[in-house]
This record gives structure tokens, C-alpha cells and sequence, in this order.
């Protein structure tokens, strides 16, 4: 396999001779810079680059251009190389195109001319992009490939567990993927050991657990210390942020999470509300940054490791594991966040897995190419799901109860959901049974106004509808709500067993719960924003708190 190959394209010489220079003189050892002098000569080399199979990491490319400006090429590079990243080379003048070509180009980023000094102004950019980029790309013939059946429950858990790890893996289903059976034969694997996992080596797990996936590769499932001054309990957006800031601040910090490190926010393909990314930012690039930055800071992180119950022993928390053991903890927060509700539809649970997803839209999306879904739900989840859904699937059902999305789902996104003619809403409707032979195949939509049921087609239903709390780990003497929502704060205070249960001189800190030193952050907490960024917010915030308990104590 050739070298990943950097695209640089613009009309005029000099700037493409110093474009060239520059991306050379830092990349070459692991990248092959190519130049292209209109948006034409770009899309032929581009065409080229596919066929010959050779990767493309990323396409720099002027916006000013006879014949084509810059976001056109970019925008056509995807239909070739959708992860390659894209980057826009602009005049001061251009920024406002740059920004509105962001959606329709899918821009990355865009670089201002001149970019000197390239150390300050263009590598770090490229560096990012290009860590990012390296992140997703796996190479044909190395790196991981999984060997299952489409309509499996188990292999569905394995490839929800890779991706939410961050872990690039290749797929091949066994009733499509033409490499798939002369690589089971060959490893001598019977129907009932998938799905089956191969590694570089040539080793292979047999339908395994997530956790020996993780043992295997090399993922210490152990807690290097028995004493903890902050166990963080959750790796979604609060629980990350909470081991940022708890591991620079100089805390023995742990992070547990019972899956992988992104919680909701990770099955995001495109968070476009937070602060500081103007393109968006799908949630495994979010949670692969907040990761790297606990860890260089100094937190521990063990997945999938579920917490299952806390003791409080004189001030002290003995957390224990689902495995069985203990470890103690001086504070903890409780960043456990929500998940989705079941659906009652008659059918679900038997095809959970096979057809039925929750959640699970980047997961699952590329086994549906061509094939009709449905998605259920109205909120930003949903309508994300529906985006991502429609890169790959033929058409995309969205079904609600109310009469329309304004109320529920944010307008970027209904703008893009009516912009796209193979995503439909189908208001007043229920979902009232999902069949299937093994995995799903037909679905009953019942509309709300007649109640009449019509069986429709489908392969797929994925559902984002209202979420539950995770919550139920924690010991009693931590109140809730009636939903079961933690309570925190001066929200405790009304609460009925407080006087019962809060025996301290002081009122309990902005995000503590009843018990002191155990604290709350994100969707778990009651009257949370459910929000990436408030998550993120009181996850940093009860780092300060945590220190406050500390020297009181
Ligand atoms: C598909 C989707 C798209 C979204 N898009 C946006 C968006 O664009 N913008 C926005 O602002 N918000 C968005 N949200 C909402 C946002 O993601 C959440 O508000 C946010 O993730 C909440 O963060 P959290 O850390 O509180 O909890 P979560 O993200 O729910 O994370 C909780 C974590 O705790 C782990 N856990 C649970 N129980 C245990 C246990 N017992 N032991 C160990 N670990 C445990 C879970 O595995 C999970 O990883 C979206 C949500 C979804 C589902």
C-alpha cells in the first residue's frame, strides 16, 4: 500500500509551489504530497487515486479558481473519499464564502492566505485533521475485521462496542462480504462461534465479550490503585470533562465507563451546537479529543467496566464492579447520564439487534446502503440519525405522534431533513408492531387520527424516543426524583428524607447529592439541560466541588 497522499490544488503557481513545500517539508516521511492546478485536473486526480485504490487523506484546495471554485471540489471529493478531510485556502475577502460553504462542502476547516509562520498557522491544523483523519482510515488489508451475520444480536454488540471504542474495524457480513467465508473456512469456524474477530496477526476471538476484546487488545481492565481521591462514574461528556479537569488539578483521578467513553454524545454523527467547532463535530472525534486530554493529563480510564453498587463506609466510598471487586473512592461523581426507553411495540424485543437499534444510527448505517428504514422519534437525536442515515439507506421514515417537528427538533435540522428527498415525516403515526423472519422485515404504522394500522416494508427500525435515567447503581440514601433523575443542591432541600438523610452543619453544594461527597453532573442530574455542553459545564464545575468536600473532611 502506497502512502496516504495529501491534495493540494490551486491556479496560481506560486502559491501551489509553496503550499507543496510546505506540507512537504513536514509531511513526506509518511504522506505523498500531490498538486493539481485547476478543480478539473483535481477531480481527475481523484478518479485516479480510486482507482489504483490508493488512499486519500486530505484535499487542500484554493477557493478562487477559473472554471470551479474551491468548495465545489471539495464538495465533489466526498462522493470518492468521504473521510478524507477538506480544507479551504481563502483570501481574508473569502472567509464569508468559506463559512456558508461549510454545510454544503463539508468543509474541515478553512486557512487564510498567507499561513506563515506554517509552524504556528498550518501545521497544528493539519496535524489535527490529519490525527483525525488516521483515526477513522483503516487500510485494506491490515487492521481489524469482524465476520458475522448482518441480523445478529451478538455481532451487533461487538460493532457497537468497537465503535463506541473508538477502535476502526472492517465489517464483513457474511451473506455479503465476498472475503467473508474463505476467511472463516479457513479458521475453521463454526455458525455458532460468530461473529468472529481477526486480528493483524491472524489470531481470532470467537464470538466474544466486549471485555475480551478489550483484553486482547492490551486494555487494562485492572485499576492501578486501590485509593482514589475522584472515581468519575460514566464517560460520557460530564464524566470526561469531570477527569479533564479532576486529573490536571492534580486529583487521583479514575474514569469508568460500563461501555466505551462517549455516552450519548459519542453515537452523534454531527454535533453542530458546540462552542468553539463552527463545521460541527461528530461525537467520536469530541470524545476521542476529551479522551487523549484525560489521559495526557494523567486519568485512568478502564471500559467496559460497570459500576453496579456504592457503600459509604465512614466518609469513604467503596465502589464495587460488576466483576466483583471493590475499590474505594474519596469522592465521586455520578455522570451516568440517560438511555433510551424501550418501545413497546409488539415485536421489538424479539428483534432487538436484528433489525431493531437503539440509538446505534453510526453503527449500523452502512449495512442498510440502499434499504428502507424507520426511524422513531422527534427530537435532535432522531433527526441527526435521520441525516446519517440517509448518506447510506434509500429512503428514511420518520415517524412521530405530534403533527410536526417544530416543536421538538432544532430548525438546522428540519431545514436539512426537508432539503433531503429520501428522508420522509410521517406525522400522527405510531409504530405498533415490528416482523420479521429473524430479523426485521415489515413494520405496522398506525396513524393516530383513524387508527388504521398499514404493514410496510422495512429493514431496519432505529429508535430515539425519551430517555430513562441511570441512576439505579447508587445506594438509597441518594434521592431522586420521581423518574428517577438525581437530586442535587438547593433541589434537595425540598425533597421529602432530606432532614432524615443530610446530617451536615452546611446545605449541600450546587451538585451534591444527599450523601456527601458524592456528586452528580449531566443528563443523570435532575433538571439537567441535556446538552453536550451543560454536561461538559458541570462536569468541570464539580471538580471545584469535589475539592471543596476534600478539605472540609
Ligand atoms: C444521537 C444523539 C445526538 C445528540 N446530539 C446532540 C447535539 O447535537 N447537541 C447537544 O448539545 N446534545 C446532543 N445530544 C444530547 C447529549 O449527547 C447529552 O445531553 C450528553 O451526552 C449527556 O452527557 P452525560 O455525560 O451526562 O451522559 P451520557 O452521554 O448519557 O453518558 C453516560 C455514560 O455513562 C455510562 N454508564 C451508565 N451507567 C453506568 C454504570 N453503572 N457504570 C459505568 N458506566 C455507566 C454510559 O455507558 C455512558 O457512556 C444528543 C444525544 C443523542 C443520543
Amino acid at each position: 500500500m502506497n502512502k496516504p497522499v495529501l491534495l493540494v490544488v490551486d491556479d496560481d503557481p506560486q502559491v501551489l509551489a509553496a503550499v507543496r513545500r510546505d506540507l512537504r517539508s513536514k509531511y513526506r516521511e509518511h504522506y505523498t504530497v500531490v498538486s493539481a492546478s485547476s478543480g478539473q485536473e483535481a477531480l481527475d486526480t481523484i478518479r485516479e487515486l480510486k482507482s489504483r485504490g490508493e488512499p486519500l487523506a486530505m484535499v487542500i484546495s484554493d477557493q478562487r479558481m477559473p472554471g470551479m471554485l474551491g468548495h465545489e471540489v471539495l464538495s465533489r471529493s466526498r462522493e470518492f473519499y468521504p473521510l478524507a478531510r477538506r480544507v479551504l485556502l481563502t483570501a481574508y475577502s473569502d472567509i464569508d464564502a468559506a463559512v456558508k460553504a461549510i454545510n454544503e462542502a463539508h468543509l474541515d476547516h478553512y486557512l487564510s492566505k498567507p499561513w506563515d509562520p506554517p509552524e504556528e498557522r498550518l501545521f497544528p491544523v493539519i496535524d489535527d485533521l490529519l490525527d483525525a483523519w488516521q483515526a477513522e482510515y483503516l487500510p485494506e488489508e491490515k487492521g481489524l475485521r469482524l465476520v458475522g451475520n448482518q441480523w445478529s444480536p451478538r455481532s451487533h454488540a461487538i460493532k457497537d462496542f468497537l465503535v463506541s471504542s473508538l477502535i476502526p474495524y472492517r465489517w464483513l457480513d457474511l451473506e455479503r462480504a465476498p472475503e467473508a467465508r474463505p476467511l472463516i473456512d479457513a479458521a475453521k469456524i463454526g455458525a455458532n462461534e460468530l461473529p468472529a474477530l481477526f486480528f493483524e496477526d491472524g489470531s481470532v476471538l470467537r464470538d466474544p465479550e466486549p471485555r475480551a476484546v478489550a483484553e486482547r487488545l492490551g486494555r487494562s481492565l485492572s485499576a492501578a490503585h486501590d485509593v482514589y481521591d475522584l472515581v468519575v462514574v460514566g464517560a460520557g461528556p460530564a464524566g470526561l470533562a469531570a477527569a479533564v479537569y479532576g486529573a490536571s488539578e492534580g486529583m487521583r483521578t479514575l474514569l469508568l465507563d460500563r461501555h466505551g467513553p462517549g455516552g450519548q454524545a459519542g453515537s452523534s454523527s454531527k454535533i453542530e451546537n458546540y462552542l468553539g467547532f463552527p463545521n460541527g463535530v461528530s461525537g467520536s472525534d469530541l470524545t476521542r479529543r476529551a479522551l487523549t486530554q484525560a489521559q495526557r493529563l494523567g486519568a485512568e480510564f478502564l471500559a467496559p467496566l460497570e459500576v453496579c453498587g456504592v457503600k459509604i463506609d465512614e466518609g469513604y466510598k467503596r465502589v464495587t464492579l460488576a466483576d466483583g471487586r471493590e475499590l474505594v473512592a474519596r469522592t465521586i461523581v455520578a455522570a451516568t447520564g440517560m438511555s433510551y426507553r424501550e418501545h413497546p411495540a409488539e415485536g421489538m424485543t424479539a428483534h432487538m439487534g436484528a433489525g431493531v437499534y437503539y440509538g446505534a444510527a453510526t453503527t449500523e448505517a452502512p449495512a442498510f446502503a440502499g434499504r428502507r428504514v424507520v426511524i422513531v422519534g422527534g427530537g435532535n437525536s432522531a433527526g441527526q440519525g435521520a441525516m446519517y442515515l440517509a448518506k447510506y439507506a434509500k429512503e428514511v421514515e420518520i415517524v412521530i405522534r405530534r403533527k410536526d417537528l417544530c416543536d421538538t427538533m432544532s430548525h438546522y435540522l428540519i431545514d436539512q431533513i426537508g432539503k433531503t428527498s429520501s428522508i420522509h415525516v410521517r406525522p400522527r403515526t405510531e409504530l405498533t408492531c415490528v416482523d420479521g423472519d429473524g430479523h426485521v422485515e415489515r413494520v405496522g404504522l398506525t396513524s393516530m387520527d383513524d387508527g388504521v394500522c398499514k404493514h410496510e416494508p422495512a429493514d431496519a427500525v432505529f429508535v430515539f424516543i425519551g430517555a430513562k435515567p441511570r441512576s439505579n447503581w447508587l445506594p438509597a440514601d441518594v434521592l431522586r426524583d420521581a423518574k428517577g433523575f438525581v437530586l442535587t443542591g438547593r433541589e434537595l432541600m425540598a425533597a421529602e428524607g432530606y432532614a432524615r438523610l443530610w446530617k451536615q452543619k452546611r446545605e449541600p453544594m450546587l451538585l451534591e447529592t444527599s450523601v456527601p461527597g458524592v456528586f452528580a453532573a449531566g443528563d443523570v442530574r435532575a433538571a439537567a439541560m441535556n446538552r453536550v455542553a451543560s454536561a461538559v459545564g458541570e462536569g468541570s464545575m464539580v471538580v471545584r466541588l469535589a475539592h471543596e468536600y476534600l478539605a472540609l473532611t
